[in-house]
């Protein structure tokens, strides 16, 4: 992407937040200061858009992080959908509500957002910025690919793959909730997650035929990807890749984590994968055809049966 000459901002305490966001971003951020983004778009190439919001009290509290985690968190959370997809990211946009008690840190959470669409290879192409009672965040991200990765498209016979190690965000909470304090492993699973972009790209080069992001929980995404599909996933538990201090039961419930669940044939290359990306990609079950009267997730621990319980719903039903 060429970078874009910013627009003059005028003048207001507003506009000298904002201004103080470009002078940190520097060459990070593009064209930024007209009324809407343009971008190009490869010829040929598709543009895939989603939008994630991360609220303080919802998705995290306040001691839990630092300012610059809060705004990397938040940027990877939205990036990783474009992982999902297996494209190619072009701009973030950024919609900040920042309350007057998060003001002092507005640039340490801005240099956050930077360091998550710098790793991310796009650039930042506009925003709004708005007072309100709690910090939010809501990303805008573009992309482009010539072929997305959809949920829909598992088919009998695939296997199915995860990446990285599961289980970490989990336990970070967990600690947090009981006042305690997370392993530094655990911790920082939680506070700098990594969208798998590039992965991502060389799971569908290697015939990906469906994926997505575990947000939810590897359980209840793999449960997506499962209707999604119109297929039946067979998961086995004892196979799943763990942070050092997580068992698999907590591997599989752990949600925010951005790692990958695809379904893609049986046979990849994990060596190369591995030493490309420096995370394991793990065969952790099977496609097979839907059975009437099955779950959609038939998950196994020691060849039987088990259930586990569902990740994070925001709006659970009672
Ligand atoms: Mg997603």
């Amino acid at each position: 992407m060429t970078h874009l000459q910013h627009l003059p901002l005028g003048y207001g305490g507003e506009f000298d937040l904002i201004s103080a966001a470009l002078e940190r971003w520097g060459a990070l951020a593009s064209g930024v200061g007209d009324d809407c983004a343009v971008l190009d778009v490869p010829a040929g190439q598709r543009m895939v858009l989603s939008v994630d919001t991360s609220v303080e009290g919802v998705h995290f509290r306040r001691p839990w992080l630092t300012p610059e985690e809060v705004g990397y968190r938040a940027t990877t959370a939205a990036l990783s959908d474009l992982a999902a997809m297996a494209a190619t990211p072009l701009g973030v946009a950024i919609a900040m509500t920042l309350p007057e008690s998060w003001r002092s840190d507005f640039s340490r959470i801005c240099d956050g957002i930077g360091d998550a669409v710098r790793s991310a290879g796009a650039h930042i192409i506009g925003g709004d910025l708005s007072r309100g009672d709690a910090l939010s965040m809501t990303l805008t991200v573009v992309g482009h690919t010539a072929s997305p990765l959809s949920r829909r498209g598992a088919r009998p016979g695939d296997a199915l793959w995860v990446t990285g190690r599961l289980g970490g965000p989990l336990l970070a909470l967990r600690a947090w909730e009981a006042g305690g304090a997370p392993s530094a492993a655990a911790r920082e699973r939680f506070a700098r997650p990594v969208a798998r972009i590039a992965p991502a790209r060389w799971l569908a080069d290697h015939g990906a035929t469906a994926g997505l992001d575990i947000s939810d929980g590897l359980s209840s995404d793999a449960g997506h990807l499962a209707a999604a599909g119109a297929v039946q996933l067979v998961l086995n538990l004892d196979r799943l890749p763990t942070i050092a201090d997580a068992n698999v039961e907590e591997a599989a419930q752990s949600g925010e984590e951005y790692e990958l669940l695809v379904a893609a044939p049986a046979g990849l290359d994990t060596k190369a994968f591995e030493a490309a990306f420096g995370i394991p990609l793990t065969c952790i079950g099977a496609v097979v055809p839907p059975l009437p009267g099955e779950p959609e997730v038939d998950t196994r621990r020691g060849g039987v049966r088990v259930t586990v319980p569902r990740g994070n719903d925001h709006f659970p039903v009672a």
